[in-house]
């Protein structure tokens, strides 16, 4: 199955110059989700997941599915006051200013082994963010999974390499 095929481009979305992936065609499509979350979870036979966390909002999405064919939980990563007990935030930087993402500090437990999952892989800055949040609450990222990644922007540089696995490249 092409996954490319679901993928949407729409240009200078949100704004000049950027070249918006839109996923939605995917959702449409209960085959390919199916077939995007078992691509995901290939190959991590042997190497055990406690837990998948989501950056907000759309790696929500697959996220959930992804925690749930492992059958672990799911953590939400967040923008800053959305999430309602206690949190840690990290700040990144963007083209122009920086953003900030939580996470509720009681959602992982030392030494565990965490999935990271979003949407796409851009720059890299917020998915760098969510391992700092991980790495703070003493959790150990076991993969970092995209859906799309943007080869030309680099974004893997700011993340454990080996450790990043996406089904579709641009
Ligand atoms: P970055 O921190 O630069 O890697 O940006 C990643 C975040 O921004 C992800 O949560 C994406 O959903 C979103 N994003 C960045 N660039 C695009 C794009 N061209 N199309 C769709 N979403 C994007």
């Amino acid at each position: 199955m092409e996954l490319k095929n679901y993928i949407r481009t729409i240009d200078d979305f949100p704004k000049e110059g950027i070249s918006y992936k839109d996923i939605t065609p995917l959702l449409l499509d209960p085959t390919a989700i199916s077939f995007a979350v078992s691509e995901i979870i290939k190959g991590l036979e042997g190497q055990p997941i406690d837990k998948v966390v989501g950056i907000e909002s759309r790696g929500f999405l697959l996220g959930m599915l992804i925690a749930k064919a492992l059958d672990v939980g799911f953590v939400p990563i967040r923008k800053p006051g959305k999430l309602p007990a206690k949190t840690i935030s990290q700040s990144y930087d963007l083209e122009y200013g920086s953003d900030t993402i939580e996470i509720h500090e009681d959602a992982i437990q030392k030494g565990e082994q965490i999935l990271l999952h979003d949407d796409l892989l851009a720059t890299g800055g917020t998915a760098a963010a969510a391992c700092r949040l991980i790495e703070t609450l003493g959790g150990e990222i076991a993969q970092v999974n995209f859906i799309i990644e943007l080869d030309f922007l680099q974004g893997r540089e700011l993340l454990p390499k080996d450790k990043v696995k996406s089904l579709i490249h641009f």
